[in-house]
């Protein structure tokens, strides 16, 4: 990870959330710009990463649950890390009708990920407890921390959404409230405005549309991250920021990703290793056996 910022402040000009604000809203010119976010609010953002940006001073932004941060609960796929997945896959066609057979772990995070979140909740609660596996303990920060990181000056806070659902898959009313609520609650905890936000998964059209932005917009929030992979410019949405992924690979795997930017994409479409994504996409809701 240390290694992963030296290179990047090598290459890129750390700024804040504030001068991206700036940028999107008050035509201030930012030049090779480079912004860290982290969404899910896992501990090792206290334990590994604060260290890192504490010594080269570096401004960072995190999205967290006010339901994680203060009940210590864990997100589903946190909740899942060392299941049996093909168990689990084939609880889930128990309780729900289709046709395909186990093929890997991308297909199950696929078809998990078209559930309503309090359907899928209760789709792992049920397989944990005839398993007999014990819930996980905390995974992530508790509020002590959180504030511990505000109080640095160097992160900032914003919403993820209470239990991570894909936003797609939810009626108005559940999106309000993971939306409207959540950005509410955190803003008590912290004591102050939140005006950030990352989309649970992230993915325009297919986790989240023009739906979610209004909400974001009218509960004040003036940044939203998607997990859309391009460099960002003046054309983008502020409300849909696109971001590259670099938490997964070593150095040159990171390097190629930010050089190659957005057609990416189109390589990793060639050798065909998005399954997870191209799964979803071509599914449809699956229907409950009753
Ligand atoms: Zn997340």
């Amino acid at each position: 990870m240390e290694r992963i910022f030296i290179l990047l402040k090598k290459h890129y000009k750390f700024v804040s959330l504030s001068d991206l604000e700036d940028f999107y809203y008050h035509d201030i010119g930012l030049k090779n710009a480079c912004h860290i976010t982290v969404d899910d609010g896992d501990i090792s953002v206290y334990t590994h990463l604060f260290p890192i940006i504490k010594k080269y001073q570096i401004p960072i932004s995190i999205y967290v649950s006010p339901l994680c941060v203060k009940a210590g609960e864990n997100f589903w796929f946190q909740e899942i890390v060392g299941y049996d997945f093909k168990k689990l896959f084939e609880y889930f066609s128990k309780v729900y009708a289709h046709e395909a057979h186990y093929e890997g772990k991308h297909q199950l995070y696929a078809v998990l990920k078209q559930l309503p979140i309090e359907e899928l909740i209760k789709l792992i609660d049920s397989f944990r407890i005839t398993e007999g596996i014990e819930p996980k303990s905390r995974m992530g920060l508790n509020l002590e921390q959180l504030l511990e990181l505000k109080a640095s000056g160097l992160v900032e806070i914003g919403a993820h959404t209470y239990k991570h659902p894909i936003l797609a898959n939810e009626d108005n009313q559940t999106v309000t409230y993971e939306i409207g609520s959540c950005i509410l609650e955190l803003e008590e905890m912290i004591g102050e405005k939140v005006k950030w936000f990352a989309y649970p998964n992230g993915i325009p059209s297919l986790d989240f549309s023009k739906r979610e932005m209004e909400i974001l917009r009218e509960s004040g929030i003036k940044l939203a991250f998607s997990t859309e992979n391009k460099r960002f410019s003046k054309s983008d949405d502020p409300l849909s920021v696109p971001r590259t992924g670099i938490s997964k690979g070593n150095i040159p795997f990171i390097f190629a990703k930010l050089f190659f930017g957005s057609r990416w994409d189109i390589l990793k479409g060639l050798f065909n290793s998005n399954k997870e994504l191209e799964i979803r996409k071509k599914m449809v809701s699956p229907q409950k056996i009753s």
